[in-house]
């Protein structure tokens, strides 16, 4: 049995900034990570974006053995006590803490009844089927118009890979960007030579007898390809919270100090939901800042920080040569103000409710994050004029 005054479940990006937010109060305590990927703690947003753009593979990886940690790696964590303070593994091994962190991220949703060999794109396992696929000139299909499966078949594409999606939504980034961008998104990946194939959903996938992918939709009929690569979204890995009765909501709730509902158990990353004060009101945020933030304040707080979590997350993009950062509640759904500099290559979204900015999108223009925080904090209310103009600052 081993013991450790920190363990922390999950081996991503939370996981090594948790790592060194107890370092920087606790030089001494013990500190394991239990990760089921095989690989130690790496930058997750290379595998769509700067890998495929000339990064090395060294570039992504985390370091986290700098901080003194034992990885545990290619072990899942398959029970957690609560009572006894404990986890056991897929191998049988069983860990004492003192206080833990559940940093278990989300899973890939999948295709029910699709054959095997589909890449759910998620880790750098995956990152090197791809590039290997890839780097055989090989055809792909891309399922799903979300984070991955934009940033993904612009990668393919660098590659000169004949890509084409197959998209349930009327437009690439459809649920985060207002109509007329993700519709003008859709024409730019074509003119990128992507084909795109909008309002389809995928009824049938199978393997021909040279193991090629035959994807059959509706409209677009049967699609031939050597890869399918889906991007469908994840689903917060909340079992071994479940296990523990500790409070869910699509994801672990937790306090303002990123506690979990139990004694010594604490959660941060895509697993949990937190309430954002400029908001108001609980959020699950699944990008990189949230992952590094969060993690770090976990971490601080594992040691007796007592701090608490107030950041609101910012997240950013890459397609092709068009890019952007974003902050706060991006959601299609909400009533937009678009102010472009040049339609749908420069400019900024913002996103309102009852008048008052819950969220921007910074089109191509940069370094306007934390303007962009401060409009979000202000009350308003704001009628869309008051609005353009507003950023850049
Ligand atoms: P996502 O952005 O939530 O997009 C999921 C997409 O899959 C949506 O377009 C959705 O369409 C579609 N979809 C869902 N079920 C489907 C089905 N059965 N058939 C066809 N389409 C389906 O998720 P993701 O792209 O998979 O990304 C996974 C995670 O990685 C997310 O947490 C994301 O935030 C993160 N990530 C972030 C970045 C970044 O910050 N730049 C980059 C890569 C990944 P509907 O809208 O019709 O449901």
């Amino acid at each position: 049995m081993a013991r450790y005054d920190y363990l922390i479940v999950g081996g991503g990006m939370t996981a090594d900034a948790a790592a060194r937010g107890i370092r920087e109060r606790d030089t001494r305590g013990s500190i394991a990570i239990i990760g089921a990927e095989r690989d130690p703690p790496y930058n997750r947003p290379p595998l769509t974006k700067g890998l495929w753009k000339g990064d090395a593979l060294d570039s992504i990886w985390r370091k986290t053995d700098e901080v003194h940690v034992d990885l545990q790696l290619g072990r899942r964590v398959a029970a957690l006590d609560a009572e006894r303070k404990q986890v056991t593994d897929d191998q049988g091994t069983t860990y004492d803490y003192r206080t833990l962190l559940l940093a278990t991220g989300g899973e890939p949703r999948t295709l029910p009844g699709a054959p095997d060999g589909i890449i759910y794109f998620r880790t750098l396992a995956d990152y090197r089927r791809s590039r290997d696929l890839a780097d055989r000139g090989r055809r792909f299909v891309v399922i799903g118009g979300g984070f991955i499966g934009s940033e993904i078949a612009a990668a393919l594409r660098l590659q000169n890979c004949d890509v084409t999606m197959v998209l349930r939504d009327k437009g690439i980034g459809a649920r985060i960007f207002p109509a007329d961008l993700s519709t003008s998104l859709v024409e730019y990946y074509r003119t990128k030579g992507v084909t795109v194939h909008l309002g389809e959903s995928v009824s049938k996938i199978a393997r021909a007898a040279d193991r090629r992918f035959v994807v059959d939709t509706g409209g677009a009929g049967r699609l031939e390809a050597d890869a399918v690569i889906a991007g469908l979204g994840i689903a917060p890995a909340t079992e071994l919270a479940e296990q523990a009765g500790l409070p869910l909501d699509d994801g672990i709730v937790v306090d303002e100090e990123l506690r979990a509902g139990r004694d010594g158990i604490y959660a941060a990353g895509d697993v949990a939901r937190f309430h954002n004060p400029a908001l108001g009101k609980r959020i699950r945020v699944e990008h990189e800042d949230n992952a590094n933030t969060m993690g770090k304040i976990a971490g601080l707080n594992m040691a007796g920080a007592g701090l608490r979590y107030e950041h609101l997350p910012f997240f950013y993009s890459d397609l092709f040569d068009r890019g952007y950062e974003a902050v706060g509640d991006v959601d299609a759904g909400l009533e937009t103000v678009a102010d472009w500099k040049e339609p749908f290559k420069e400019g900024v979204v913002y996103y309102l409710e009852r008048g008052r900015v819950r969220g921007v999108l910074l089109w191509n223009t940069w370094n306007q994050v934390d303007a962009a925080r401060a409009l979000i904090a202000e009350p308003g209310p704001f009628r869309p004029n008051q609005l353009k103009g507003r950023l850049p600052a």
